[in-house]
């Protein structure tokens, strides 16, 4: 956990976030400024502040923040229509929050490419 993280700080309850799911390892919750009218950030619970800092040990931790973005996009019925997994790596990116989380967005025909 990194002190500074607002990422780790709503994983330890220390700041509020309306969250959708939950397990040992996972977190998913609503971003709070919503690009979609589904739009949920999910996140590893260890801080790990980019794909460039993952290790080995961690490929069952991003597997299984993949696997709970499909049962949560079931449970807020996006199977059909389906959803967007992205994910901001870095300065070009855009990336502005320094823990690994995937944006989930779906609820709506998105645009391709991205800007
Ligand atoms: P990034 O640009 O790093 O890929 O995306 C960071 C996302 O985190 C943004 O979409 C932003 O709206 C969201 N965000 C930033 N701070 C908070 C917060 O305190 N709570 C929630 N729920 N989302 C946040």
């Amino acid at each position: 956990m990194m002190q500074d993280c607002i990422f780790c700080k709503i994983v330890k309850k220390e700041i509020p976030a309306e969250i959708v799911y939950e397990d040992e390892h996972v977190m998913a919750f609503k971003d709070i400024h919503p690009a979609a009218p589904v739009h949920l950030l999910l996140i590893p619970k260890k801080h790990i502040p980019t794909f460039f800092d993952l290790a080995d040990e961690d490929v069952s931790i991003i597997g299984r923040v993949q696997l709970a973005a499909a049962r949560v996009a079931r449970q807020l019925d996006l199977e059909e229509k389906g959803f967007r997994l992205v994910s901001n790596c870095k300065e070009d990116a855009g990336q502005l929050v320094f823990h690994i989380h995937y944006h989930l967005l779906g609820g709506r025909a998105l645009q391709w490419p991205p800007g």
